[in-house]
């Protein structure tokens, strides 16, 4: 069974299509509620589709508010829908949710030291681009296990994807045991330093907040996310953010000045742990992140610019020199500053304007094959508020 928005340009409905289609015999009713965010958060009530039959495919609209620009998952300055629908029938009744799973970059990358238990202290400014994989999670109302598909042929299915960690980790501390089916459609470079599988984990956890009821606040997913990676606190929120600690101190910062991002990944996947175990803390140069942190609380471009710095790029440019090669032909074609995320090997280039980004773009595609011209985004999460202290 497959869900979709089906509506486009600004309409002040939301179209959906239901498709009917497995091989199995399922027929009964879908309940689908659709909610809608972008500046306010509203949630449509709950339809109930008619009859649903083998194979069939049922389609309608709900009215909005007002008007949007509806885009399922959300991205472009669209409005953000998220769709959750109840099957009861014959085939056992089950819910679905479908999750944005931002990209990341790092506009600083810093380590001040070494903890006694070997995990890095991080020093970081991230945000997040439109480049994103789509997390789709069914929860299907009776016990079973955790199965992880994908669309791509490089990625675990098992216990190694962090997918599965996250849903594995909630189930286990909340003491879940229903059986549960998550879809990734990957379009994130796998390995390539911008947090697809800590995206797709974080994903995971938001969605079973959700569809489990849970109301658990954004610190209390952070801490259960820094369980499976440092980025996966982060990207629970995916919204530009100083990050301090072992990736579990989120700051949120303003919104980005408008601007346009290349990204250009490199044929070689890059090990995180690889990178991390060259670093000599005696040689580290320091990156200035408090000179971006107060660029971006002015909304500053140039200064922003200024201060973009990753403390891994020599490491990994002395083991793989064409990342330094992409970041000079970027700033060559154009870009305003160029610098590599995580621990590579994606190189980014900052443009103030679309069609420099593009002529960037261009520039690039003769050697390098994986080029994307994107904005940066905020994800519009809804977490439950903090309990107060008693
Ligand atoms: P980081 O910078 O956080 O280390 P990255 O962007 O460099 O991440 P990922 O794409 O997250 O790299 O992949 C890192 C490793 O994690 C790969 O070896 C991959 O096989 C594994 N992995 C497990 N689950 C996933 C997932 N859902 N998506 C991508 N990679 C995954």
């Amino acid at each position: 069974m497959r869900v979709e928005i089906a509506s486009e340009g600004v309409v002040n409905w939301v179209g959906f299509r239901i498709y009917n289609t497995g091989r199995s015999e399922r027929h009964g009713c879908v309940w689908l509620s659709v909610e809608v965010r972008d500046s306010e958060f509203w949630r449509l009530e709950p339809v109930r589709t008619g009859e649903f039959q083998k194979q069939t495919t049922v389609s309608g609209r709900i009215r909005c508010p007002r008007w949007i620009l509806p885009r399922a998952g959300g991205d472009y300055g669209g409005t953000v829908i998220y769709l959750r629908y109840i099957f009861r029938g014959s085939g056992g009744d089950f819910t679905e949710t479908l999750e944005k799973a931002p990209a990341k970059l790092n506009l600083s990358l810093d380590t001040p030291f070494h903890h006694h238990d070997g995990s890095e202290e991080w020093d970081m400014v991230l945000t997040s681009v439109d480049l994103a994989d789509y997390v789709a999670v069914k929860t299907l109302g009776r016990n079973g296990r955790i199965k992880v598909t994908t669309d791509s042929g490089f990625l675990p299915n098992d216990h190694r994807n962090l997918a599965y960690q996250a849903a594995h980790l909630l189930a286990t501390t909340y003491g879940r045991k229903e059986a549960m089916n998550i879809h990734i459609e990957k379009h994130i470079p796998v390995a390539a330093g911008m947090g697809g599988g800590s995206s797709d984990a974080a994903a995971v956890l938001r969605a079973l907040n959700r569809l489990w009821e849970l109301n658990l606040d954004q610190a209390t997913l952070c801490q259960l996310g820094l369980q499976i990676d440092a980025d996966v606190p982060y990207c629970v929120c995916s919204q530009t953010a100083h990050v301090t600690g072992r990736g579990e101190i989120i700051t949120q910062l303003p919104k980005l000045p408008p601007m346009w991002v290349v990204i250009a990944k490199p044929k070689i996947s890059v090990s995180t742990p690889s990178i991390l175990r060259r670093i000599n803390y005696d040689e580290v140069r320091h990156a200035d992140t408090q000179s971006l942190v107060a660029a971006i609380q002015r909304g500053d471009y140039d200064e922003i610019c200024d201060s973009v710095e990753n403390v891994l790029t020599p490491i990994t440019s002395r083991l793989y020199p064409t990342v330094n090669h992409l970041k000079e032909q970027m700033v060559r074609f154009g870009a305003d500053v160029a610098e590599m995320s995580g621990t590579g090997p994606t190189v980014f280039g900052i443009c103030r304007k679309q069609s420099r980004a593009q002529h960037v773009a261009n520039g690039l595609s003769g050697f390098c094959r994986e080029v994307h011209v994107v904005r940066p985004v905020s994800l519009h999460t809804d977490f439950a508020q903090p309990s107060a202290s008693v």
